[in-house]
């Protein structure tokens, strides 16, 4: 069976950064904590904790505490409320999220409404929306907006979102709101995924992409390969796979979501690579 990696498989930039500013903090700080997981990976999340890194649900009275930002980013609420209980800060959002918070800060300073072409239960959505001082406007769907009512907008782009779902979004906006600008936010590692896994659905009988349940970026890339191609598979590890996904099947295409480590991707190939 001809397995093909795509060369974009596995951590992107964003992700990689936080880590190693996660372990730094280590070396220098004792008590490390973050609220949630730092990437949306069971391995990678477990690998942290055993490294020392606490996982903590709300803020508390803080002494020698330090809290770790995660790569999606939060609220400016939370920065206030941490510093003010002690805790030392340690930024690991990705520079590419911060792009996005400047964009919409100095869109609402200027007096435009802000509309967020994403998920609005995902944490850096969260993160976006907590940068503002008024409530901004949420949309997965045209269904979601809100026709006539917005005069004046700003559209950022949660950093992960389907680029040709977004597109179409953005053109109903451009064409239903009077004043509008346009922040297409989609970060590079993310388009370049997307674009890749446009092809390999196609060039192979099957297709196993790799990453968490809870990882948005993954969902992403397993829905553009199902469409294409029936038999695609998303799997977390190597213990989801089955052996009867490969009968017949003569070439099989791999992606990996931005969470995704080597090492588990690794592993998926060694065994494929043994099937006959
Ligand atoms: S997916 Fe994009 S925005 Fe998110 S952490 Fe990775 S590089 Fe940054």
């Amino acid at each position: 069976m001809k397995i093909t990696l795509a060369k974009s498989a596995g951590f992107c930039f964003g992700v990689k950064r936080a880590l190693d500013i996660a372990q730094n903090a280590l070396k220098k700080n004792h008590q490390v904590c973050m609220l949630g997981d730092i990437v949306h990976n069971e391995d990678v999340v477990k690998t942290i904790n055993q490294l020392g890194i606490k996982k903590i649900k709300q803020l508390r009275k803080a002494k020698d505490r330090t809290l770790l930002i995660r790569a999606h980013g939060a609220a400016s609420k939370t920065f206030k409320k941490a510093i003010s209980l002690g805790y030392k800060i340690i930024d690991a959002t990705c520079p590419m999220v911060k792009e996005i918070h400047k964009i919409a800060k100095e869109a609402e300073q200027n007096g435009y409404s802000i509309i967020i072409i994403g998920d609005n239960k995902h944490d850096e959505v969260k993160g976006i929306m907590g940068q503002l001082k008024n409530k901004s406007l949420v949309i997965q769907s045209i269904d979601d907006i809100p026709i006539n009512k917005i005069k004046k907008a700003t559209i950022v782009v949660q950093s992960t979102q389907n680029f040709e779902k977004t597109l179409f979004l953005i053109k109903f906006l451009k064409k239903n709101i009077k004043q509008v600008k346009i922040f297409n936010t989609i970060c590079q590692p993310t388009r370049i995924k997307q674009k890749e896994i446009k092809v390999l659905p196609l060039k192979n009988d099957a297709m196993i992409i790799i990453g968490s349940k809870t990882s948005a970026n993954t969902h992403r890339l397993f829905e553009i390969s199902k469409s294409l191609n029936k038999k695609s598979y998303w799997i977390n590890s190597l213990s989801d796979i089955k052996r009867t996904w490969f009968k017949n099947i003569q070439t099989v295409g791999i992606t990996a979501g931005a969470s995704t480590p080597d090492k588990t991707t690794n592993e998926i190939i060694e065994y494929l690579s043994k099937i006959k």
